[in-house]
């Protein structure tokens, strides 16, 4: 038995790791048996050089011929990865055996940023067979997707498309796509934007996938693909993935919050939401004990949620949820744990009619031009919430691959946005 992780062999150009594997499992098949699911791992979102969503597979081989498969394996990589890339660093790890070791350095490649000088010396240390390219960094992602072990997971379909397609507009017939969610939903989710009104489950890019069915077994995504009408295409895998899971969210103290790193942070809103040109929003949250504090964000691309961010108001408690970027925390979702009495100081209310007071005039106090009556100054009046307690998300189109959605989120009160 082995197990063969690979990573980074795509660009923004084209190709893509998983079709690599997808391939690579095909021809390996000659020599063995792929042994249950392959494994799609998605690492720290907030690294800086990914292609796209930071992802690195890795499948376990029943052979006799080790050898020969490294030898198949090696070929696929020299053959499908687009070297051309600027930012495309091949790595090929083969494990005989899967050192412990291996499953705390995927741990750490989901929190922090490493170094691939890192991976080369745990690849030494257990005597692990690999190759890599240019600046070698795909070692990182092939070596922690060989040692990763899920404590939760989801499952995605690939299908890919026919290589003489790539590049060319996708033909996916939309209405099978919303009748698949219809059908499927919620043991599948993140194939449409309701809210938006937009299919989300295919790439826009020259790459070979077609499209991505998520899901919470390998049965509803078989039901959804079979509903859904598109051009024919190569072939479908499913992975099992930690997609969809937070296994990169560390529950951590505000002070404790580090670049790059993801985490659920409980705090206190400091200020209502500000606005930035381009439709981003911004609010401070700070410790509920201490004076620490970070800015949090939700950017234009999260459409609908920002509404929600708008609604907070000084002294709601929340946890939020997200990685930290130039030292802002970018909010994937929130749970509203304690709304705030929002109180304001508005004109009295007449005792007569019922209605508000409207100012007598500078320094003059209040009173109601039909009644006459008089009052002094302004009074406390309740701010009605817009938001209640529980969890709110982004949409699906803003999703990050990894962010547990709230359809996952059993017993709890939660507020999915579809
Ligand atoms: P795609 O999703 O299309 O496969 P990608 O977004 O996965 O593309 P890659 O091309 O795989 O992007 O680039 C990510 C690179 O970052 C890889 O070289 C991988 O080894 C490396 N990497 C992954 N996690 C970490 C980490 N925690 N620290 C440092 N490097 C990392």
């Amino acid at each position: 038995m082995i197990t063969i992780g690979v990573d980074d062999t795509d660009s923004e150009y084209g190709l893509c790791t998983t079709y690599l594997a997808a391939t690579m499992m095909a021809r390996l098949e000659e020599i063995g048996v792929v042994r249950g699911l392959p494994k799609l791992v998605r690492l720290n979102p907030a690294v800086a050089f990914k292609t796209r969503g930071n992802a690195a597979v890795a499948f376990t081989l029943d052979t006799d011929r080790p050898e020969e498969a490294k030898e198949i394996a090696l070929r696929t990589v020299l053959e499908l990865s687009d070297f051309s890339g600027p930012n495309t660093n091949p790595g090929l790890v083969v494990a005989e055996e899967v050192p412990a070791e291996l499953t705390i350095f995927y741990r750490r490649a989901l929190h922090e940023v490493l170094d691939v000088g890192e991976a080369e010396e745990i690849l030494e240390r257990h005597g692990l067979w690999s190759r890599s390219f240019k600046n070698r960094r795909g070692l990182i992602g092939a070596l922690a997707a060989v040692g990763a072990e899920f404590s939760d997971w989801t499952y995605e379909l690939l299908a890919y498309r026919v290589p003489e397609r790539w590049g060319t507009p996708r033909k996916i017939d939309e209405e099978s796509v919303w009748r698949a969610d219809a059908l499927t939903y919620p043991r599948t989710w993140d194939t449409v934007d309701h809210r938006n009104r937009k299919v989300v489950f295919a790439p826009h890019s020259g790459d070979p996938v077609l499209f991505g069915i998520r899901g919470e077994g390998p049965e509803p995504l078989e039901e959804a693909l079979e509903t859904i009408r598109s051009e024919a295409y190569e072939r479908a895998v499913i992975y099992r993935t930690n997609q969809g899971t937070d296994a990169h969210i560390l529950r951590a103290e505000i002070s404790e919050a580090a670049e790059d790193g993801s985490y659920r942070l409980r705090g206190v809103v400091a200020q209502g939401a500000k606005p930035i040109e381009g439709g981003h929003l911004f609010f401070p949250l700070r410790a509920e004990e201490g004076n620490s504090a970070i800015n949090c964000a939700a950017f234009e691309p999260t459409k609908n949620f920002r509404k929600v961010v708008r609604s907070l108001l000084p002294g709601d408690v929340i946890e939020v949820y997200g990685a930290v970027r130039r030292g802002t925390l970018n909010l994937e979702k929130m749970e509203v744990v304690a709304l705030a009495d929002g109180v304001d100081q508005k004109a009295p209310i007449c005792s007569g009619c019922g209605r508000r007071m409207e100012s007598a005039g500078r320094g003059q106090g209040y009173r109601c031009k039909r009644c006459g009556t008089k009052a002094e100054g302004k009074v406390l009046a309740a701010i009605p919430r817009e938001i209640e307690e529980g969890f709110y998300e982004v949409p699906p189109s803003a999703r990050r691959h990894l962010s547990k959605p709230l359809v996952r989120m059993r017993g709890e009160k939660v507020h999915p946005s579809r």
